[in-house]
């Protein structure tokens, strides 16, 4: 791929934290140093030039903002929640959903953020604290040991899965292959049993969270560019997805870049594309109807 630096540069997204600042004053005060656009497919994200260097804008450092892609913001809108909803964020840390989630929720309802990794849970419960959300419960611990049956979830309609992965699609290093100075192959340093034992975690929680009694929406999402970890995953669970009452359905119809044809219904996945979007990233988005009666918001 013929490409130089500059086109692996990415504009500058920020998504407001609508817990502590309104969007309008936090693109008044942004627009005294760069030209700001907002998105048109995300609320409250917006768009600065390359290059801004944000790390130690006040806006940040008091978490009004968050250095948040595109891609990666789409997750938590592609899911849905209403306020008043009960929601699991079963892989959490940093939190850069979780609070997205916790925006969209607007203080009404809970979110259990779920974490393994003992540093970066602590990371994440910092955050949510600086964040300003009040109505998150940080859980350290495996995703997978907590029991659907467990009284404690019966309320929760809505779980985002955003698992581990290889990060394929988000680290700028990893995207230096594409660079023509690099001309050896990239697929030569796929290590392929990493991705099947990833695969094979990700089934595992994607399977998990179909078993969840009053879930009716799922986001499973990854910044892996692989279809490994994508696709074949979701391919791999539609059996079980069926059997539970889930299907997979269209988010962000607008967006032109779905899943890779691999199976009949993929048309439904969204990609983002790791050279035209500058970030490999993809979401499924499982429904289930028919769980709780239709309530106007
Ligand atoms: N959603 C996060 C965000 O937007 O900030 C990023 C999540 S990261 C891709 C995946 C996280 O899942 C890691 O922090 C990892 O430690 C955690 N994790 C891995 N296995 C887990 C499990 N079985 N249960 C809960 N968390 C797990």
């Amino acid at each position: 791929v013929a490409l130089d630096k500059s086109d692996l540069q990415k504009p500058r997204y920020v998504r407001v934290n609508t817990l502590k600042i309104d969007t309008e004053l936090a693109v008044e005060e942004l627009r005294k140093q760069y030209t700001v656009q907002k998105d048109n497919m995300v609320p409250d994200l917006l768009i600065l030039p390359p290059g801004a260097d944000l790390h130690n804008h006040p806006l940040v450092i008091n978490r009004n903002v968050f250095l948040q892609g595109k891609a990666s913001s789409m997750a938590a809108v592609a899911l849905g929640p209403k306020p008043g909803w009960e929601v699991i964020d079963a892989c959490s840390a940093p939190g850069n959903k979780t609070l997205h989630l916790a925006a969209l929720l607007k203080g009404k309802g809970n979110i259990i953020a779920c974490e393994l990794n003992k540093e970066r849970f602590m990371r994440l419960k910092d955050n949510v604290k600086l964040a300003g959300a009040t109505n998150v419960k940080a859980i350290h611990g495996d995703f997978l040991n907590l029991d659907p049956n467990d009284p404690s979830y019966s309320k929760v309609r809505a779980i985002l899965l955003d698992p581990s992965c290889s990060g394929s699609g988000t680290a700028f290093d990893r995207l230096d292959h594409l660079l023509p100075s690099h001309s050896s192959d990239y697929k030569d340093h796929v290590d392929i049993q990493r991705l099947r034992n990833l695969a094979g975690f990700q089934k595992k929680v994607l399977e998990h969270a179909f078993s969840f009694p009053a879930v009716e929406r799922i986001v499973y999402s990854t910044c892996s560019i692989h279809q490994i970890e994508n696709e074949d995953v979701v391919q791999s669970v539609l059996h079980l997805a069926s059997s539970h009452g889930f299907h997979l359905e269209t988010s962000f119809p607008q967006w032109p870049r779905r899943g890779l044809p691999t199976f009949d219904g993929s048309q439904h996945l969204l990609r983002t594309d790791v050279v035209e979007d500058k970030e490999g990233f993809f979401i499924a988005l499982f429904v289930r109807k028919g769980v709780h009666q239709p309530v106007d918001y």
